[in-house]
């Protein structure tokens, strides 16, 4: 069987371990990525904030090596569902089962001004530029703006606000400063009150201001100012922005997307077109965008494919469940656990930042790191 997957991160890394774990070289495993590495989300913060070096958050994919699957670094020009077929900037492939993992792109453009007036630190570009600007930083109003309310890792602007703090700090101009977040959802993480309340208790005692329920129309570059929704108006010395998401333009041109993202069934991962999956930040699934979701979402794809592999029998459907650790300055770590599709409504669990937390967090980054790439 031939398994051609579109996207080496969260989703396609872990699909493609599972298949090879359990199938081995029986399998036919053709895993495609644009890049020569993988990024996990949290360490774009790491190197934003000086913590490590941009070299060493990088795990590259020619450290892939499992029984059965094959990396390509090329660029996927041509999706057509139907046939299972895939172009690349390099050739073809043709699948009898088809996984989507595209992840999702950046729109800075989209909101008016930004382009010219704010940092977007999303991105890996993005995040390394900041980390050599933010040391010529003298001190001001440093606004993290959220443009968008379907963002990856909902919890990760409040974290770089705190990070911030944390940065400031260290460098003594902390003083001299205004950390101010604004977000068009009603609270800094709105699937949990316990987290939420969480996260603006801290914000007062950092005295990090949050402007909640206010999206940015746009951003004026001449007078530093964001203009807001509900007609505040937001000066700023420094704007690091959460730029507008969409699905990638190969995923928007191939007839998957329905409103911008790749309509699924919630509990197989299926796309309506046979043999053709989806999963993660590309799709519309019902999930917040975070790596522990589209990860969550790959092993289910990946039983399935095991189950048919192996002639078949019932595989556990998708519960849209994850675990994510989240910073919240003076070298602390919150955790909460999130279940979306397991019930009739999200349950969520929160705990609180220990120091604890911080190992916690870096042994899901070392298991990854170990569990995809051998490192
Ligand atoms: C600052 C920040 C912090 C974060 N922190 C966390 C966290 O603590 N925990 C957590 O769970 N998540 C976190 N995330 C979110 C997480 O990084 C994403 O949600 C996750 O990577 C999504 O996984 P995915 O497999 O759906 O897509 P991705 O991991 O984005 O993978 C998609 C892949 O598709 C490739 N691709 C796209 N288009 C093409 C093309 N045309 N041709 C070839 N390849 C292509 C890309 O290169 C990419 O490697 C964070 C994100 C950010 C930005």
């Amino acid at each position: 069987m031939k398994v051609v997957i579109l996207g080496a991160g969260f989703g396609g890394l872990e699909i493609a371990t599972c298949l090879s774990e359990a199938l081995g070289p029986a399998v036919d495993v053709t895993l495609i990525d644009q890049n020569d590495s993988f990024v996990l989300g949290f360490a774009k913060l790491d190197a934003m904030f000086g913590r490590t070096a941009p070299v060493q958050i990088h795990l590259p994919y020619s450290r892939i090596a499992k029984p059965g699957v094959t990396f390509r670094q090329e660029r996927i020009t041509a999706i057509d569902p139907a046939a299972r077929r895939v172009t690349t900037d390099r050739g073809t492939y043709d699948a009898d089962v088809l996984v989507v993992a595209l992840g999702a792109d950046y729109d800075v453009a989209a909101t008016p001004g930004l382009a010219a007036g704010g940092h977007e630190f999303y991105s890996v570009a993005g995040a390394v530029a900041l980390r050599d600007l933010l040391p010529t930083f003298r001190g001001g109003i440093v606004v993290v703006g959220v443009m968008t309310p379907q963002y990856k890792c909902p919890p990760a602007p409040s974290e770089t606000a705190m990070m911030m703090h944390d940065y400031l700090t260290s460098r003594g101009i902390r003083d001299r400063c205004r950390i101010v977040m604004t977000t068009p959802l009603p609270s800094p993480l709105p699937v949990s009150k316990a987290a939420g309340d969480g996260i603006l208790a801290r914000f007062a005692e950092l005295k990090i201001e949050c402007i909640v329920g206010a999206a940015t129309t746009r951003v004026d570059p001449d007078t530093h100012t964001l203009r807001l929704s509900t007609g505040e108006a937001v000066r700023y010395d420094l704007l690091l922005a959460v730029p507008v998401h969409v699905a990638p333009k190969v995923v928007l041109e191939s007839g998957l997307a329905e409103g911008g993202w790749i309509p699924v069934d919630k509990k197989t991962l299926k796309t309506r077109f046979p043999d053709v999956y989806a999963v993660g930040d590309v799709t519309s699934v019902g999930t917040p965008r975070a790596g522990i979701f589209s990860e969550g979402a790959g092993k289910v794809v990946a039983a399935q494919i095991i189950a048919r592999h192996r002639g078949g029998g019932e595989t556990a459907p998708y519960q849209g469940d994850g675990r994510c650790y989240i910073e919240f300055g003076k070298e602390q770590v919150a955790e909460i656990y999130v279940n979306f599709l397991g019930g009739p409504k999200p349950t969520s669990d929160f705990k609180g930042p220990t120091a604890e937390g911080v190992a916690d967090k870096r042994r899901f980054g070392a298991s990854r790191a170990a569990r995809w790439f051998g490192m």
